[in-house]
């Protein structure tokens, strides 16, 4: 049992409280479990436990006056009491009190809270702030908060604060409790400068915390909530800033640009680059020819022609005498990519003497130049130079792996790997070469799913970003239709066998299986069941594939290969085929159960197709039909834009579904606050201003603690 001044029977002594005094200490046992469930194990904690929003229960109506499904504060008699117990549809306990003012009667009505009627009195008079109800024969009050109305109001008649709650503690509790912590500190540090706050007008920390906690003055309560989003900004806003400084303190080699052999692969390409496509290879190249390492996100919408870029800018990279590690998430697209690359490379002769040689590195393959080769034989020749671009899976980030110069990493689809595990490429002592000593390599990541703007500065600050937001131009746009009835799955399969006769060929996704631990023999049963259905009830006299996520990589391989040289008309396939397979013949996609997909996978997913010279067509089949599930199918039907869809996804879902990882200590950001554009460039501005005068955080060391929190939880890059 900890000994606490409350089971003693004590205030806690003033001078002895500090923000990181143990909560258990100063509160009833009871609290301990809930308070560590939400986190709390602190004075500090506990008063920086912000609610999570307002109830407005300010407006004060006579019982004459009552109205139907408005909210209300009466202040009012108790003429009454009377519990009574139901059986039936199950046991409650009905709680009901008769209230009086002048102008009338009515009740409140309480379900299953009998402990309540010990606070209440007959004869005494209460504030009661709830939902007005409609009964068949009155109006009456359910569940209202209720306080004698003698007593300072806290939980009734004004604005309120909601918090986060659990089993064992109510808003109530922390409504009391955190206003007499805060009593205790009159006066807290302020980890943001007063300079900034005075530029701004924002409240101090403690006015901030006073007018969060104790929402009295409206007004005083929004610009705490101002401030509260623009602190958490500009928290994201100064660790970005450091740690783009600190990217400035490391060494990288320099590569120049080859401008004549970029021209002569370029004018080799049977089509003319974008105009992103250009503006990008720039941005980077020239960012590869500074002495320090670049750190560039190219943010590019599916099909906007990411893999060029890469390559490109590879060209430049070999031959200034480095190597180029591309990591691809999946063992298709790496082996894809490996092909794709040999292929443009290959044509671009005068590189070097010998043909540029392109290597791929999975969990059990290993090729060079396209020719399958031992894995120990791959490293050897690896480690001195004799592989120019290694593309590969994780695989490829095995400490065993060693490289003779490694200049410059790229990774595509950057969500699908650790921090960490890129963090290990990143490091310089992966190169053998003397040459490499102290440098490290450049660093490109190219996103699966366009990311927002407003979402890249803050989360992907410390990034330089390039964007491709145009496709190229003689993709036709992609008809999406949701096919609901069976009249429509029929049309729809119709569809199908025209294009195959045509000539070109589908994709069908079979529907995704929520449940995580079966999830692989889930996908494959599901998707096997849907390929024999497919194969003998509707396309008997067509070529159908399968490809899941437990095939084999050789199989997986051979089944693509198949796919693209037309040995196969239709591929029934799980979401292997979500990032990155290119395949130009490809004119139909099919998603079953479309809606348990995110947008940016359905993006993804409709991405397959239109990559070639036809007109395509989307399928989004649904399994069930519920209005959100609907609103996000006609967002795709309306827009082809994946930066468009991406901003509704944000709307929709919150910043979460970008990130993907753990961001514990933003939760309470909003996605409002994240789209802020003008709160994020103050918070950048000010983040600047502060980072100029003092680099190392030394004068502002609330600041330097925060950033070492945030460094620690949080996992995202
Ligand atoms: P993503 O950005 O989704 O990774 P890819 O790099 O797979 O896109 O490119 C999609 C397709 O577009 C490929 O077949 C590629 O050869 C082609 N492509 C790339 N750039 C252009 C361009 N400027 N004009 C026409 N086609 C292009
Ligand atoms: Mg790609």
């Amino acid at each position: 049992m900890v000994d606490s001044w409350y089971t003693r029977g004590m205030t806690p002594p003033k001078s002895k409280l500090t923000l990181d005094t143990p909560i258990t200490i100063c509160t009833l046992a009871r609290y301990h479990a809930p308070l560590e469930a939400l986190g709390i194990r602190t004075v500090g904690d506990l008063i920086h436990y912000y609610p999570r929003r307002y109830e407005d229960l300010s407006t004060h109506a006579s019982i004459d006056t009552l109205m139907a499904d408005t909210k209300v504060t009466i202040t009012a008699t108790i003429e009454q009491i009377s519990e009574k117990r139901i059986f039936r549809p199950r046991m409650m306990t009905i709680l009901e009190a008769t209230l009086s003012d002048v102008t009338g009667t009515t009740r409140a009505v309480w379900f299953n809270q009998p402990w309540l009627k010990k606070s209440l009195q007959e004869g005494s008079v209460y504030r009661f702030s709830g939902l007005v109800k409609a009964s068949k024969k009155d109006l009456y009050l359910a569940s209202p908060a209720m306080e004698n109305a003698e007593k300072v109001a806290v939980h009734t008649g004004k604005l309120i604060a909601v918090y986060g709650e659990t089993t064992g503690i109510t808003s109530k509790y922390f409504r009391h409790q955190i206003p007499k912590f805060l009593e205790l500190f009159p006066t807290l540090p302020d980890p943001l400068p007063s300079t900034t706050l005075e530029s701004l007008h924002l409240p101090t920390h403690h006015a901030m915390l006073r007018a969060l906690h104790i929402p009295d003055d409206a007004e005083a309560t929004e610009r705490a909530r101002k401030r509260l989003s623009f602190e958490q900004c500009f928290y994201l806003q100064l660790r970005a800033l450091s740690l783009k400084s600190e990217n400035m303190l490391l060494q990288a080699p320099i590569i120049p640009m080859a401008a004549q052999l970029l021209k002569s692969f370029t004018d080799g390409l049977p089509f003319d680059l974008t105009d992103g496509q250009r503006k990008s290879s720039y941005q980077i190249l020239q960012d590869m020819e500074r002495g320090t390492p670049m750190n560039r996100l190219l943010n590019g919408d599916v099909g906007s022609g990411k893999t060029l870029v890469a390559t490109l800018v590879s060209i430049s990279v070999v031959a200034a005498g480095y190597q180029v590690a591309l990591l691809a998430p999946t063992e298709v697209l790496a082996r894809q990519h490996g092909i794709t690359l040999q292929n443009m490379l290959s044509q671009n002769v005068g590189l070097k003497d010998a043909p540029l040689r392109v290597g791929v590195l999975t969990k059990d393959y290993a090729s060079i130049a396209g020719q399958e080769v031992k894995k120990k034989e791959f490293l050897g020749i690896l480690a001195v130079g004799g592989v120019d671009i290694v593309v590969g899976t994780h695989a490829l980030i095995q400490d065993t792996v060693e490289f003779h110069k490694l200049g410059l990493v790229v990774v595509d689809e950057q969500h699908r790997f650790g921090v960490n595990q890129r963090g290990k490429l990143l490091s310089g002592s992966r190169s053998l070469h003397d040459g490499m000593r102290g440098l490290v390599p450049h660093f490109l990541t190219m996103t699966a799913t366009p990311i927002p703007r407003t979402l890249a500065l803050s989360f992907f600050g410390h990034l330089d970003v390039s964007l491709l937001t145009e496709v190229p131009k003689h993709k036709k746009s992609i008809k999406t239709e949701v096919a609901l009835s069976a009249t429509a799955r029929k049309a729809m399969y119709t569809h199908i066998l025209h294009e195959v006769r045509d000539g070109r060929q589908a994709f069908i996704v079979t529907p995704l299986v929520e449940d995580s631990e079966t999830i692989g023999m889930k996908h494959l049963k599901a998707a096997t069941a849907e390929y024999e259905r497919l194969q003998k009830e509707v396309f008997p006299n067509l070529k159908l594939g399968l490809l899941h996520g437990r095939m084999k990589p050789s199989e997986k391989d051979a089944v693509m290969q198949a796919f693209k040289s037309k040995k196969i008309d239709i591929l029934v396939a799980t979401q292997v085929i979500e990032v990155g397979i290119d395949v130009p013949n490809a004119t139909i996609v099919v998603i079953e159960a479309a809606e348990r997909f995110g947008l940016s996978q359905l993006h993804q997913l409709r991405g397959r197709v239109g990559r070639g010279e036809h007109a395509s067509t989307c399928y989004l089949v649904p399994s069930g039909d519920t209005p959100s599930e609907t609103q996000r199918l006609r967002a795709m039907m309306k827009t082809q834009s994946g930066f468009d869809l991406a901003e509704i996804d944000l709307k929709l879902r919150g910043p979460g579904g970008f990130i993907g990882t753990s961001q514990s200590g933003f939760d309470e950001i909003s996605s409002e606050n994240l789209m802020n554009v003008k709160l994020i460039a103050y918070a950048r501005e000010a983040a600047t201003q502060v980072l100029e005068k003092d680099p190392k955080l030394k004068k502002h060391p609330l600041l330097h603690q925060q950033l070492r929190a945030m460094n620690q939880s949080v996992h995202f890059e």
